[in-house]
């Protein structure tokens, strides 16, 4: 199973580009067992849409 440090790293590394299809999977695992994790994941979410609101230029990732 995926490390709670892995998982955020995914999170991380999502604000910057896309995730492979592998990735987000291992995220999602991830997330639906780690209560932690979800909230970080929350937090990652509002400041990305935060980020989205202010700068054009974003990933055309598609919502999770
Ligand atoms: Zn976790």
């Amino acid at each position: 199973m995926m490390m709670c440090k892995e998982a955020t790293r995914l999170m991380s590394l999502r604000q910057d580009r896309p995730l492979s299809f592998q990735e987000r999977l291992s995220l999602r695992l991830h997330l639906a067992m780690c209560g932690a994790c979800r909230e970080c994941n929350r937090q990652f979410t509002l400041l990305h849409e935060a980020g989205r609101r202010f700068g054009p230029e974003d990933s055309d990732e598609p919502p999770a």
